[in-house]
């Protein structure tokens, strides 16, 4: 499995493993730990995660399964996000979701992120949404306290246009090191709003979530996912593999340098995951997929 270079301090693997589903996989400590180890077996090293997955506790069920074989941090890189928060009025009734940049919440989140996690440091941590409501001054004093003090090794953002980026940017004296977004074929505004230009101007890799839209491709009834399919048949039979191996191949053919998350509990479709790694699509394939993705030819 390829490595990527996020920094001079922080390689990932290629395929990353994310476990925004965690506490619907309904595994045991010692079954999630299996996985963890099957997935590192076969080069699968990064794992994402976010405070707010699972209501707060996907970190949680994670981190108890990772003390069982605490050895394995020295093997993995371990990702989180913070700026997503969960207000609750009276118990669970009201509910809504705030933006929370403040130095405060990135401090205390990152913390609690260490502990549920169950280790002293993690290697990523990004801003999950841009917070409209965001002091740049103050968030860029969390990131950097944080980052000095050796429990963030690096900071990236996700979902961020490049306007959000760049504002940033502007007030760190270090790099932010990724932009997690979603992209797949059946989401690809990004590539016309920016914000994957942008990644390829300044040369850092793109992290791509729901790289299968969620499962959509293999589930919707939509007619141009049908088409879709079709060619994703076809494709995988030229190349000798599953039909998710070429959507994993869409993505890792750009230039951009993608990072597809995987969004599987189960090993086969993490194995097919890292096949895509091996099939390389023609210009051509790419855009056909492209186009049938998106419903339309383009002009
Ligand atoms: P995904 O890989 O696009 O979707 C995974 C889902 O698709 C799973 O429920 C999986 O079910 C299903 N699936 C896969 N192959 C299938 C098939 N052949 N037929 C039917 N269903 C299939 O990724 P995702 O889970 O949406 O996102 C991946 C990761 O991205 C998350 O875990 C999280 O770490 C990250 N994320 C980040 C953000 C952000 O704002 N930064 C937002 C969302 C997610 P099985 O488990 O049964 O295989």
């Amino acid at each position: 499995m390829k490595r990527v270079k996020l920094s001079e301090k922080l390689e990932i693997s290629n395929i990353a493993l994310g476990f925004w589903r965690l506490d619907s996989w309904k595994m045991s400590k010692e079954e999630l730990l299996k996985y963890l180890e099957s997935a590192i077996k076969i080069g699968v090293t990064t794992f994402d995660h976010a405070d707010i997955y699972g209501s707060y506790t996907c970190e949680k069920i994670f981190g108890e399964a990772l003390a069982l074989k605490p050895e394995l941090r020295d093997k993995i890189e371990l990702i989180s996000k913070v700026g997503i928060k969960l207000v609750s009025q009276n118990m669970l009734e009201n509910t809504y979701h705030c933006y929370d940049t403040s130095y405060d919440h990135i401090v205390k989140s990152v913390e609690q992120s260490l502990i549920n996690l169950n280790t002293e440091y993690l290697d990523l941590v990004l801003i999950h949404r841009p917070d409209m409501y965001m002091d740049a001054d103050e968030t860029a004093r969390a990131l950097t306290d944080l980052k000095n003090s050796g429990k963030v090794l690096e900071w990236g953002v996700s979902n961020f246009l490049p306007s959000d980026f760049n504002l940033l940017q502007s007030r760190l004296n270090f790099k932010l090191v990724t932009n997690q977004i979603e992209v797949s074929p059946l989401k690809t505004e990004h590539f016309f709003d920016g914000t994957i230009n942008l990644m390829q101007e300044k040369r850092f890799p793109a992290m791509i979530w729901s790289p299968l839209a969620g499962g959509d491709i293999f589930t919707s009834k939509s007619e141009n996912v049908i088409q879709l399919r079709k060619v994703l048949k076809r494709l995988a039979q030229k190349y000798s593999c599953e039909m998710d191996s070429v959507v994993y191949a869409w993505h890792l053919a750009h230039p951009a340098n993608f990072i597809p998350i995987c969004g599987s509990a189960k090993i086969e479709r993490l194995k097919s995951a890292v096949k895509g790694c091996s099939v390389k699509l023609t210009r051509e394939e790419w855009f056909e997929i492209f186009q049938k993705g998106m419903g339309v030819d383009i002009p």
